[in-house]
């Protein structure tokens, strides 16, 4: 396991990924009942952009960056207002940023306490530092097992309500294999929960195949979000990233169709940045 999220931390990915993340939060809260979520491969939560590793790549300057160096329009301010208030909550001086909160954070910081969270990392030493980071919040529940293994171990969570993710590291052969497989493990136990699967697009054949292959397993509500920084190429640094979002709150869709261009236009590196939302299925499945 080499992959360590610190030399990505905050990077245009991030951005989607946690401004999407923040907004089913909100969404969840708006009923009183608890939820609980559930991260797979939680990464460490809280990254120092000060590090020598964060420092050597930089890829948060082109993306939480350019994000607190703008001023978007009111409706754009309002959708990414959630996520950015938790990224100025861990910074001393607004858009000056220092630390960068991860997934398990940005959900953290967002739920109420009589909401629970799991998270759950794989490497040893990163397991160790996201325990110490929860360590004093009775509500987060650290495990430190195989990211595949924690969601079927998890699922489905008492409350009946809530939120998985999947970020995994991509730094193996299958992943998008896995993830089918993990998608369908989570919709058969928790058929009525949002998914929440990260992607990153190198080789665009093979993000094509792994969403036919998604839409293959007959799961209604999947909507697909990509974004591209540039043309997408499958060598260096990444150029594009997508989310696929099994039962969406029923308002993220407009929200992304305003987020989206705005995103877009801000993070853009280069010709060919660009970005979509569609439904890869529908609200209902019909065979034929
Ligand atoms: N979700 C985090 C966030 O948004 O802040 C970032 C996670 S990072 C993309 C992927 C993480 O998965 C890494 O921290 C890596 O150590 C961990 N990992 C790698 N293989 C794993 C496995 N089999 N199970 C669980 N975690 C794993």
């Amino acid at each position: 396991m080499n992959y360590r999220h610190i030399y990505h931390a905050g990077n245009f990915a991030d951005v989607l990924k946690h401004a999407v993340l923040a907004l089913v939060v909100e969404h969840l809260k708006l009923k009183e009942q608890p939820f609980r979520i559930v991260d797979t491969h939680a990464g460490i939560g809280l990254y120092d952009l000060a590090s020598e590793e964060a420092q050597k790549t930089g890829e948060w300057r082109d993306g939480i960056g350019r994000i607190l160096a703008d001023t978007p329009p009111a409706e754009v301010a309002e959708i990414l207002a959630p996520y950015l208030d938790v990224v100025r909550a861990e910074n001393e001086r607004r858009n000056e940023i220092v630390r960068y909160p991860g997934s398990p954070r940005v959900a953290r910081r967002l739920m109420r306490p009589g909401d629970a969270l799991v998270v759950n990392e794989a490497h040893t030493e990163d397991a160790a530092r996201l325990k110490a980071l929860f360590a004093k919040d009775a509500a987060t529940k650290t495990l430190a097992i195989d990211g595949w293994t924690a969601l079927k171990a998890v699922l489905p969570p008492k409350e009946r309500r809530g939120l998985v993710l999947i970020d995994p590291p991509f730094e193996e052969p299958g992943e998008f294999r896995r993830i089918v497989e993990g998608l369908s493990a989570a919709h058969r136990r928790f058929a009525t929960g949002t998914v929440i699967v990260w992607y990153p697009v190198k080789d665009t054949r093979a993000v094509r195949a792994f969403l036919r292959d998604a839409a293959a397993l007959a799961i209604p509500k999947m909507l697909s979000v990509e974004l591209f920084v540039r043309t997408p190429f499958s060598e260096g640094e990444l150029s594009g990233t997508g989310l696929l979002i099994l039962n969406p709150p029923f308002t993220l869709e407009a929200k992304l169709r305003t987020l989206l261009p705005y995103l877009t236009r801000v993070l853009a590196r280069a010709k060919g940045a660009e970005s979509r939302v569609e439904w890869l299925t529908g609200e209902r499945i019909t065979s034929s």
